[in-house]
């Protein structure tokens, strides 16, 4: 079964069909990518899933449970996170503090000091620091562990914002274009993250208009035009689809 299941989904804004009936599937340890030209109704897709917009039909499944109209927070709750374009992280905050947030989020429904006592709730802290050391270790950003995330660059705070997202738990993670602004370097080092983490059962869903990151690191790719799905296959496919060779790439 797959993680994130949509079924017919619609969304319009006052007249106008921003997604209609978008059916498509998510699967953990996958990367789906989301491609099609400006306007096609990308991010409107990812606030549908991620609850930021209401939907006028259709449903959306998130790990077998209907969460649509389910409000952003408690959607998130489940393991779900969505990433900005830009202002993802906490710059004032060092890069470990910004992760620590992903894990206080996680551990914030549970009153540990009434639950363990003082001494109890201090050895969650701890924990919750070695955990946020560790994932800073698997994403290459130990070293910079301690700089003001806004001194890192681009590419670097694209990363945090992932770190503190796994901190949190999350299994699906939505992300808007976050190869812009990136060094060719910063590109392959994410690239190769995004796939590591789907290695490990994570699933990612990718708006990007990089198409040459799109085709290398995605499993499959939907096609998305003027508020319809075109197009759904593997890169190959999609590549060669008549559809999409007319609409998206104007030939
Ligand atoms: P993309 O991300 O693929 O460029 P969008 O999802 O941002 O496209 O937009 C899809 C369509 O929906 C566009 O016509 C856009 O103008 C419209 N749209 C998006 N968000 C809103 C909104 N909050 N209110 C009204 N129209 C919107
Ligand atoms: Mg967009």
């Amino acid at each position: 079964m797959a993680l994130l299941s949509l079924k017919n989904v619609r969304v319009a804004f006052s007249g106008l069909t921003a997604l209609d009936s978008i059916s498509l599937d998510a699967e953990a340890g996958q990367v789906l990518a989301v491609i099609g030209p400006n306007g096609a109704g990308k991010s409107t897709l990812f606030n549908a899933i991620a609850g930021y917009v209401p939907l006028a039909g259709g449903s959306i499944q998130f790990d077998g449970r209907d969460i649509q109209g389910l409000p952003i927070h408690a959607i998130s709750a489940l393991g779900m996170r969505r990433s900005f374009q830009n202002g993802g992280v906490f710059g004032a905050m060092t890069t470990l503090e910004n992760v620590l947030t992903g894990l206080s989020q996680r551990i914030a429904s549970k009153p540990m000091g009434l639950l363990f006592g003082l001494a109890g709730a201090r050895r969650a802290e701890a924990e919750a620091r070695e955990h946020a050391v560790e994932l800073l270790h698997m994403m290459g950003l130990a070293a910079i562990a301690h700089r003001p995330a806004r001194e890192l660059s681009a590419g670097q705070q694209r990363l945090v914002e992932i770190t503190r997202a796994l901190a949190a738990r999350a299994r699906l993670l939505l992300l808007d274009e976050p190869a812009v602004g990136l060094t060719s370097a910063e590109r392959e080092h994410l690239m190769a993250i995004l796939r590591r983490l789907c290695s490990e059962g994570i699933a990612i869903v990718l708006v990007e208009h990089a198409v040459d990151m799109v085709m290398a690191v995605s499993d499959r790719i939907a096609v998305l035009n003027y508020g319809k799905l075109i197009a759904t296959g593997s890169p190959q496919e999609v590549r060669t689809h008549p559809a999409v060779l007319e609409a998206y790439l104007g030939q």
